[in-house]
C-alpha cells in the first residue's frame, strides 16, 4: 500500500527529505510550507546588507520540486501535531500521515526579553533582512539629516548582539559599507566614522572554530573599524540603544544575532525537547517511541555522535533530510533501521568582502583565499536557483565597485486609509 509522508517545512532538511523520496514508488509526498519558498539563510545576511535582493537567494518549492510526480506542495503553517490520530492541524485544515517528518527550523531567542525583538530585529527571514536593510540604510540618512552631532552619533552606532558567524558577518559588513561603498555618497556626515560594536557574552567570537581562526576573524574586523567587546552581557535593549552593565551604547540600529530556539508546535502528547526547544531524537531521528515521527535539521537534537547536539547547519540539516528519506524508503522495503552519522566537512565564516576564516578538518586557512572558498562553495549550494549566474555577477560588481546593488529603503506602509494616511497595520515589503 502506498505510504503517505508528510514534511512540514521546506528548508535544507524538508527539501532534502522530499528529493530523496522523489520518484520513488510506494510513496506519495506532501510538503507544507508557511511560505511559498526555499531561503538560502546563509546568504541572508547579504539581503540585510544590500548585497543581494531576496530573490537571488530564495527560489519557489513549487518549481524546485516540480519534476517528481508523488510530491504535492502546499503552502500553510502547521499548528498542531496529534500523533495517536497521525494526523497534523495546518491553519488551512488536517492532514493526515504514515511517516511525519518535523523539519520546520529555528527562530531566535531573547532569552525571555522578547520585548527587545522590535528595537532589535533579528535575522532568519527574508522580511527580517529587508527591515535590517532599511533600519541600517535610514540611519545614515538621518544622520545625513540631523543638525545635532549628538544624534547624528547615535544614528552612526550600530550595536551587533551576537558573536556567531551571523554577528561576524553583519558586523564585518556594516564596518566594510561604512569605509568603502558610502564613504563618498553622503556630503553632511563622514559615513566613515561610523562606530560598529560587535557584543559577545562569551569570553571570545566564534566560539565554534579554533582560537587561531577566531583571532585572525577579530583581527580582520577590527581592521574594519569593528569593535569588539567580549564577555559582556545585554542587560536592555530600547528605543535608545543597549544596556550592557554599566555601560549606556546610544544607538539607533540594534541588530539580533544571538539565541536559537527551534521553532514550536503543539503536540498532542508531551515530547521530549533540550534547551533550545530542540526535540530529542533516537540514534534514527525518530522521536522515541514514536517510530513513525522524525526530526530534522535545527529542529532536531542529535546526542549520539558528540557530546555537544550536532550544530544547526545546512549541512547538518541537508544530511539528516537525506537519510530520513533513505530510511523511509528502506524500511518500505523491509530493511532495518541504520543509525544517523553527521560527515562534517568543515567550517567558515566571512568577514567583509574579501576575508573569511576557514576550517576543514585539521586545516585552517585564512584571508582572500578562504574568502574565495566560501565564495565558490555558497554559489555551488545555491543550486535550483535560477539567478546562480546573476548572483556570482551581482557579487563580482559589488568586489570591483564596491557598490552595493540592492540600496533600497522600502518603507513598511503599502495601503492608504480612506483619509490619506498610513493604514494602521503596516506588512512588510520586499
Ligand atoms: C542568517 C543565517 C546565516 C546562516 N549561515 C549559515 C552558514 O553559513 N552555513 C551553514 O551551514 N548554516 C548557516 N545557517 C544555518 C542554516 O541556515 C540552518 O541550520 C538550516 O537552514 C536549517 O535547515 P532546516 O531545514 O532545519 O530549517 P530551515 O532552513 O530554517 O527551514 C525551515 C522551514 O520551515 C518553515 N516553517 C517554519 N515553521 C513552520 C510551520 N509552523 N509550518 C510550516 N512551515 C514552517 C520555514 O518557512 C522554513 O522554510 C545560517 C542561518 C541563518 C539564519
Amino acid at each position: 500500500m502506498t505510504k503517505q509522508v508528510l514534511i512540514i517545512g521546506g528548508g535544507f532538511a524538508g527539501l532534502n527529505v522530499a528529493k530523496t523520496l522523489g520518484k520513488a514508488a510506494g510513496v506519495e509526498v506532501t510538503i507544507v510550507d508557511r511560505q511559498n519558498y526555499h531561503l538560502f539563510q546563509p546568504l541572508l545576511y547579504q539581503v540585510a546588507m544590500a548585497g543581494l535582493s531576496p530573490a537571488d537567494i530564495a527560489a519557489p518549492i513549487r518549481s524546485m520540486l516540480s519534476s517528481y510526480d508523488n510530491i504535492r506542495v502546499l503552502q500553510g503553517e502547521a499548528q498542531r501535531i496529534d500523533v495517536d490520530a497521525r494526523q497534523v492541524e495546518f491553519d488551512f485544515g488536517v492532514l493526515g500521515y504514515d511517516y511525519l517528518v518535523v523539519a520546520c527550523g529555528a527562530s531566535h531567542s531573547y532569552f525571555g526579553n522578547d520585548q527587545w525583538e522590535q528595537h532589535a530585529p533579528g535575522l532568519k527571514t527574508v522580511a527580517q533582512a529587508t527591515e535590517i536593510r532599511r533600519r541600517v540604510l535610514a540611519a545614515y540618512e538621518a544622520a545625513e539629516r540631523a543638525d545635532n552631532p549628538d544624534e547624528q552619533k547615535r544614528q552612526l552606532t550600530f550595536v551587533v548582539v551576537g558573536g556567531g558567524p551571523t554577528g561576524v558577518e553583519l558586523a564585518g559588513a556594516i564596518g566594510e559599507m561604512s569605509r568603502f561603498t558610502l564613504a563618498k555618497d553622503f556630503k553632511r556626515i563622514n559615513p566613515r566614522l561610523t562606530r560598529v560594536i560587535l557584543v559577545e557574552a562569551g569570553p571570545r567570537i566564534l566560539p565554534m572554530f579554533s582560537e587561531e581562526s577566531a583571532s585572525r576573524a577579530m583581527r580582520d574586523l577590527e581592521n574594519l573599524g569593528v569593535q569588539i567587546w567580549t564577555s559582556t552581557m545585554v542587560t536592555r535593549v530600547d528605543d535608545e540603544g543597549v544596556v550592557m552593565g554599566e555601560e549606556n551604547v546610544r544607538a539607533a540600529t540594534v541588530l539580533w544575532a544571538a539565541g536559537n530556539e527551534a521553532a514550536r508546535l503543539e503536540w498532542s502528547s508531551p515530547v521530549e525537547t533540550d534547551n533550545r526547544g530542540r526535540l530529542v531524537v533516537a540514534a534514527d531521528l525518530s522521536l522515541p517511541n514514536q517510530s513513525n515521527v522524525f526530526a530534522a535539521g535545527d529542529q532536531a537534537s542529535f546526542l549520539h555522535q558528540t557530546e555537544q547536539p550536532l550544530p544547526g547547519t545546512a549541512p547538518v540539516a541537508m544530511q539528516q533530510g537525506r537519510f530520513i528519506g533513505k530510511t523511509i524508503l528502506g524500511e518500505i522495503a523491509g530493511k532495518p533501521r541504520e543509525t544517523f552519522h553527521f560527515v562534517d566537512k568543515g567550517q567558515m565564516a566571512t568577514i567583509g568582502r574579501s576575508r573569511a576564516v576557514v576550517e576543514v578538518g585539521k586545516y585552517r586557512f585564512a584571508g582572500w583565499f578562504a574568502w574565495v572558498t566560501w565564495l565558490v562553495v555558497h554559489i555551488f549550494y545555491l543550486t535550483g536557483f535560477k539567478n546562480r549566474f546573476f548572483v556570482v555577477l551581482s557579487w563580482a560588481w559589488s568586489y570591483m565597485t564596491f557598490r552595493r546593488g540592492a540600496r533600497l529603503i522600502v518603507e513598511k506602509e503599502w495601503q492608504k486609509e480612506a483619509g490619506g494616511e498610513p493604514a494602521a497595520e503596516a506588512i512588510h515589503a520586499e
